[in-house]
C-alpha cells in the first residue's frame, strides 16, 4: 500500500480529550475517530488491527472446538423477559421500540439469544458438548464512557457459549476456554493473568477475568508473583490433555480482582504478593442452569429424562484489546506493534522522493513485497525526512526499511527494528532474505 493512495489522517497536535496514552496514540495515528460519546468509527489502520485481533481470537476458538455463528445486534425483549433479566439489567441496556410498538434492545450480551437458538435446535445429549461463538458489536450505555475504545458504549466482543449435559462436563468446557484464553492472548503478544472474579449481571458460581497489568487499568488487582512464571509454553498444550491439572496451578496462586479480594487472606501470605492495576481483556463465567431453567433449554439424557443444560459464557474484548495492546507496548515516540497484530509488518520509507536512485530502489523493494504477497506500507510522500521518520515511529510498524541517498550510494540499506531501535545495515540481497525469513 502506497501512503500517497492511503487514508492515514495523522494528527500533529495532542488531542485534548484523551486521558491515557493509548487513546492519544490511537487518535494521533489516525486509527479511529469518535462518532459520538463512546462510539467510534474505525479508520484503515485501526480496522486492520481490529481484524488481526479478531482473527487470532477466531483461530483459537476454532482450534478449541467452538463453532462460529453470527447473531444480530438487535434482540427481542421477550427472551430477556423469559430469563428475568429485562428489568434487572437497568440503564446500561439500550431499549428500542419498533414501528409496531414491539420492544427491542441493542444486545449488551447474548446469553438469552444463544439459549433460544440452542433450545429450538438441540434436543438430545448426543449432540453435546457444544460451544457456539460469534464476534459482534455490543452496546452498553456505560455511565462513564472514557479512555477511547477501552470503555466504549458500542464495542466489539467475541462471545462464546458452552452447553453440556451436567456439571462435570460443563467444568471441562470452562477449562477449555480458560486455556484457550491463555493461548489467544499470548498469540497477540500479551501476558494476560487469570484472576478470580465477580460474576456481575451474567451470574454464576465460577468466574475468571483475564487481566493485563497496566497502571492505566481500571481494575485493582492482587496477585502472587508466582503466577507470572506459570506455563511458559502454553501454546503447546493440547486441548485433549489434562487441563484441570494446569488450571489448578493457576488457581492455587493467589490472584483476585477487587470484588473477590480478601484482605485477610492476602496479608496472611508472606510471599511475593503484588497489588496493582490492570485492564480486563477477557472474562469467563460458569453459570450452570441459570438461563436454561427459566428458558426451558432442555436435553434428553440417555435414560430418557429431560434436563436443563449446563452453560458457561466467555467474552473477549476485541475492540478494548486494541487500546490495551498499545497501553502495554509503546514508548515516547509512539506505538510499538507486536508483530502478531501489527497493521503492516513493514514500513518502507523513501527519504528523498524525486531522487532517481532512491525512487528506483524503493520501487524494486516495493515490487518484491507485492510479488511475495506481503503487505507493506510504503511512505512515498514528498515530505521532510524528519517528519517521515517521526510518523513511522508514531504508527509503530515492527520493521522500518529506510532508504536515503547515502545508503543508495553505498548499496546498504537500513532496517530499523521498532521495539529495540536497533538498525541493521543490509545489502539488497540480505534485505530480501531478511524479509523472507520473518
Ligand atoms: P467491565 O468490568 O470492564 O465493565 P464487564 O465485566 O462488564 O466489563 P463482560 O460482560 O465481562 O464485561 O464483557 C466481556 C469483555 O468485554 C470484557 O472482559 C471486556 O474486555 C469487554 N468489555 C466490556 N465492557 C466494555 C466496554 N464498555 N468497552 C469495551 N470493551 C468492553
Ligand atoms: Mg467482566
Amino acid at each position: 500500500m502506497k501512503l500517497s493512495n492511503y487514508f492515514l489522517p495523522v494528527l500533529k497536535e495532542l488531542p485534548k480529550e484523551a486521558e491515557i496514552i493509548s487513546h492519544t496514540l490511537m487518535l494521533r495515528s489516525g486509527m479511529c475517530q469518535q462518532a459520538s460519546s463512546g462510539i467510534y468509527s474505525w479508520l484503515p489502520l485501526g480496522k486492520k488491527v481490529l481484524d488481526n485481533i479478531e482473527k487470532i481470537t477466531k483461530e483459537e476458538m476454532n482450534l478449541s472446538g467452538a463453532i462460529e455463528i453470527l447473531m444480530p445486534t438487535i434482540q427481542s425483549a421477550d427472551i430477556w423477559k423469559e430469563s428475568g433479566r429485562y428489568d434487572d439489567y437497568g440503564k446500561e441496556m439500550l431499549r428500542i421500540t419498533d414501528r409496531n410498538k414491539r420492544e427491542l434492545l441493542f444486545g449488551p450480551t447474548n446469553e438469552e439469544l444463544v439459549t433460544d437458538i440452542f433450545r429450538t435446535n438441540v434436543k438430545s445429549y448426543r449432540e453435546l458438548p457444544m460451544n457456539l461463538y460469534h464476534t459482534q458489536w455490543k452496546f452498553r450505555d456505560e455511565l462513564r464512557p472514557r479512555f477511547g475504545v477501552m470503555r466504549g458504549r458500542e464495542f466489539l466482543m467475541k462471545d462464546a457459549y458452552s452447553f453440556d449435559l451436567d456439571y462435570i462436563n460443563s467444568i471441562k468446557s470452562y477449562n477449555k476456554m480458560f486455556i484457550a484464553y491463555l493461548k489467544l492472548f499470548k498469540k497477540m503478544g500479551l501476558k494476560a493473568l487469570p484472576m478470580k472474579a465477580d460474576t456481575g449481571p451474567i451470574g454464576g458460581d465460577l468466574s475468571h477475568e483475564f487481566i493485563i497489568i497496566s497502571n492505566t487499568g481500571e481494575s485493582n488487582v492482587y496477585f502472587d508473583e508466582k503466577i507470572l512464571g506459570l506455563e511458559k509454553n502454553i501454546e503447546n498444550i493440547d486441548y485433549s490433555s489434562d487441563l484441570q491439572k494446569i488450571i489448578d496451578k493457576y488457581t492455587s496462586c493467589y490472584a483476585a480482582t477487587d470484588e473477590k479480594h480478601d484482605e485477610k487472606n492476602f496479608n496472611g501470605k508472606k510471599d511475593n504478593l503484588i497489588k496493582t492495576k490492570g485492564i480486563e481483556v477477557g472474562h469467563i463465567f460458569h453459570f450452570g442452569q441459570k438461563y436454561s431453567k427459566p428458558m426451558n433449554a432442555n436435553v434428553t439424557r440417555d435414560d430418557g429424562v429431560s434436563v436443563p443444560v449446563f452453560m458457561g459464557s466467555y467474552g473477549v474484548g476485541v475492540s478494548r484489546l486494541v487500546g490495551a495492546i498499545i497501553e502495554s507496548s509503546h514508548d515516547e515516540k509512539g506505538i510499538i506493534w507486536p508483530k502478531q497484530v501489527a497493521p503492516f509488518l513493514f514500513n518502507l520509507i523513501n527519504l528523498k522522493v524525486g531522487d532517481e536512485k532512491c525512487d528506483t530502489i524503493c520501487d524494486e523493494i516495493y515490487n518484491y513485497f507485492l510479488k511475495n504477497n506481503f503487505d507493506i506500507l510504503f511512505d512515498d510522500k514528498d515530505e521532510s525526512p524528519g517528519s517521515k521518520l517521526a510518523r513511522a515511529d508514531l504508527i509503530g510498524m515492527p520493521y522500518q526499511i529506510i532508504i536515503g541517498p547515502k545508503g543508495v550510494k553505498e548499496g546498504v540499506y537500513d532496517i530499523k527494528l521498532r521495539d529495540t531501535q536497533e538498525i541493521k545495515k543490509l545489502n539488497i540481497e540480505q534485505l530480501f532474505n531478511f524479509i523472507l525469513n520473518i
